[in-house]
């Protein structure tokens, strides 16, 4: 059975013409997968409805925010109360309190945080709060870690960019790209020599604490714990972006789970219940670096807007509620659905790896394991337009790129997870091997 899709090809035709390619963030494109994507019109739990009225199973959830899947009834009711109070002051208010506050009670280390409107402007004002309180000019990030668009973060960037095959964005100076160096992840000696010849030039090392945008790359054991002996050796800051890890991995992000503490750390996604919202954590110390405490400038016309800042509280306030059996469960369908397909993989000796952790993971086309930005970017991504075509038409919607992660929401029913793996099972099997 082939869905049809002529509202969204006719929408993506006019799209085109209003907007560059058609779509607000190049990773919704679907032209790496030879299609055009789908237009959505309304979503409720796990499913998501087209413009053809085609009903989808959804393992997007938003790029990682609705870990309740869409329309969750406490965020909706928290937002509808908001909006007759008022949808945005560019002042001071209670919900921005309650936020914080939260945040600081859930999150290791956190004292202080700054709000901000999404992840990309986190972590550059992260980065930026790094080199003023250092003094110091030189940022490491790993190949294949993504950490928003800003310039200084946009080398070896992984997800879209790599999607895309843009190995260096034209618009960011070479100056500002030397600035930044760039390690190998789950290479720790990488890092060791960066800090060895530049170790008194370095503010920062900034890291995906698990990798989400080269397709899921768990931190071998050891990593991050060589992460942060170096970091305090060189006085150099440590930066967990857990734009994606941040109340996913567990309520304290890779932080609680690895029982590691960053000394700055920066959220998206979950923390806006599915409004834009990004944060900047950390001690105080640091934290009031920032002005007007500080002399380290960083501003937002909308940061603590009080709409997103009560979606944020009560998706936040009910993973609290949740505690850590509501992670376990997430775990265990994630778990339930990798393994079940590494299993079929391995029956049918299809190349194919497998990684997953908490609740998320990725199907990468290699025969190799994939540990860093060296072994992802030699998946086939072709065979995975193959596997990523067979399953929308089977009603299953993946991240249109083989560089992005699979999400698990607790909208997602066992019946679900089963479904996706009878469908991935049978799109495999369709996979031309030899291509
Ligand atoms: C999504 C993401 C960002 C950027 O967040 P935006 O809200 O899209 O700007 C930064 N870091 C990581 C790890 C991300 O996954």
């Amino acid at each position: 059975m082939t869905l049809v899709h002529n509202n969204s090809v006719s929408a993506f035709q006019k799209a085109v013409t209003l907007i560059p390619g058609g779509v607000n963030s190049p990773v919704r494109a679907f032209g790496n997968v030879n299609d055009t994507p789908v237009f959505y019109d309304h979503a409720r739990g796990s499913k998501v409805w087209d413009v053809d009225g085609n009903c989808y199973t959804d393992f997007i959830c938003s790029w990682g925010p609705l870990i309740f899947g869409a329309g969750d009834e406490t965020v909706l009711s928290a937002v509808k109360q908001q909006l007759d109070k008022g949808v945005s002051f560019g002042a001071p208010c209670m919900a921005e309190l309650q936020l914080a506050q939260k945040i600081v009670d859930v999150v290791p280390g956190v004292e202080e945080v700054r709000m901000v409107s999404s992840g990309t402007e986190a972590t550059m004002s992260a980065i930026r709060l790094a080199r003023g309180l250092t003094q110091r000019n030189k940022i490491v990030k790993f190949a294949g870690n993504y950490h928003g668009h800003s310039d200084s973060l946009l080398v070896s960037a992984g997800s879209g960019v790599a999607t895309c095959g843009i190995p260096d964005t034209p618009g960011v100076t070479a100056a500002t790209a030397s600035d930044t160096m760039v390690a190998r992840y789950n290479d720790a000696a990488s890092l060791e020599e960066l800090f060895a010849a530049h170790g008194n030039d370095i503010a920062c090392v900034i890291v995906e604490p698990v990798s989400g945008n080269m397709g899921v790359v768990p931190p071998e054991k050891g990593f991050l714990e060589s992460i942060r002996a170096l970091c305090t050796q060189y006085g150099a800051l440590l930066i967990f972006d857990e734009v994606i890890t941040g109340f996913r991995l567990a309520l304290g992000g890779a932080q609680e789970y690895f029982g590691i503490e960053a000394d700055l750390c920066t959220f998206g996604k979950i923390i806006g219940g599915g409004f834009p919202v990004g944060c900047i954590a950390g001690k105080r110390q640091f934290m009031e670096g920032f002005a007007p405490v500080g002399s380290v400038y960083q501003a937002g016309t909308l940061s603590g807007n009080p709409v997103a800042m009560v979606a944020g509280y009560a998706q936040l306030s009910k993973l609290q509620q949740a505690g850590s059996v509501f992670y376990d469960e997430l775990a265990r369908k994630c778990s339930f659905i990798a393994s079940s397909l590494r299993t079929f993989c391995a029956e049918h000796e299809f190349p194919v790896q497998v990684n997953n952790i908490g609740s998320v993971f990725t199907l990468f086309f290699s025969s190799q394991p994939v540990c860093n930005w060296d072994s992802a970017s030699r998946c086939n991504t072709k065979q995975f337009a193959h596997y990523f075509s067979s399953m929308l038409d089977a009603g299953f919607l993946i991240a249109p790129s083989q560089f992005e992660s699979v999400f698990i929401s607790a909208a997602h029913t066992q019946e679900d997870c089963e479904a996706f793996v009878e469908a991935a099972c049978r799109a495999l099997q369709r996979v031309p091997w030899n291509e």
